[in-house]
């Protein structure tokens, strides 16, 4: 048990067989997450960096060691726990923002909430409060289609973290959007971030948001070491 993490890959192993040859994308990597830190994961393209995601979000199962969720081990859960975890503690964010486009920004935040069996009342209240974080209350009523890419990236952030959970995800958050607006959105997910204690491990190909977070990694030789 590792309590204090939010995330923690203990020798974490990924190998993809292609053909006769081992592709070791994972090796005994290693990674910790303490609550609050926003941690930047900056590889080149085919580095890893989906493969750890998708192993720190628990839809992949690793190869070898195991991934540890607020200190519980994940390896040994059945299918249902897995789950469970995934939808309470874990929020993701992809570079495209698969918001739901018949639904307003609120209701698409609302829906994970009502998922997981709150009254609309509770929902609704959150939701609001998220996009007053993100400092798009204005929008609540638009559909998807009518906001910017910066906005839509807002909505979507909300939605991830509309259940509270530990540890967010991202994978290309801002890759979508110029640097102006990646700026923009990135300020709003810090103000999100030191406001709820939320962890965070972003994948990203920029610089400058790389370098205002808590820490940077990156994925050499199948280990993950400081980048
Ligand atoms: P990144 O996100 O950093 O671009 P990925 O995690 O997507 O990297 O991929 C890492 C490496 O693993 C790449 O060389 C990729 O071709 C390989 N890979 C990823 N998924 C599979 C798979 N399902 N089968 C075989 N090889 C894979």
């Amino acid at each position: 048990m590792s309590a204090t993490h939010a995330l923690e890959l203990r020798d974490v192993k990924r190998h993809y067989h292609q053909g006769a040859r081992t592709l070791a994308v994972l090796d005994d990597a290693n990674l910790s997450i303490e609550p609050g830190e926003m941690v930047a994961l900056v590889a080149p393209s085919g580095a890893g960096k989906s493969t750890l995601l998708h192993l720190a979000g628990l839809l992949e199962q690793p190869d070898g060691g195991d991934v540890f969720i607020g200190g519980t081990a994940c390896g040994r859960l059945s299918d249902d726990d897995r789950t469970a975890i995934r939808r309470n503690q874990i929020g993701f964010v992809y570079q495209f923002h698969h918001l739901l486009p018949e639904f307003s920004a609120l209701e698409n935040i609302m829906i994970p909430q009502l998922v997981r069996g709150l009254s609309q009342a509770e929902a609704s209240e959150r939701a609001t409060q998220l996009l007053d974080y993100m400092k798009i209350a204005h929008r609540a009523d638009h559909r998807p289609p009518e906001l910017s890419g910066g906005e839509q990236q807002r909505v979507a952030i909300a939605r991830a973290v509309a259940n509270a959970p530990l540890l967010l995800l991202a994978d290309e958050p801002t890759g979508n959007l110029d640097p102006q607006t990646a700026g923009y959105v990135f300020d709003a997910l810090e103000a999100l971030v030191q406001q709820s204690g939320l962890s965070a491990l972003i994948a990203t190909h920029n610089y400058d948001l790389a370098a205002r977070m808590d820490r940077r990694v990156t994925i050499a030789e199948g280990k993950v070491k400081a980048g």
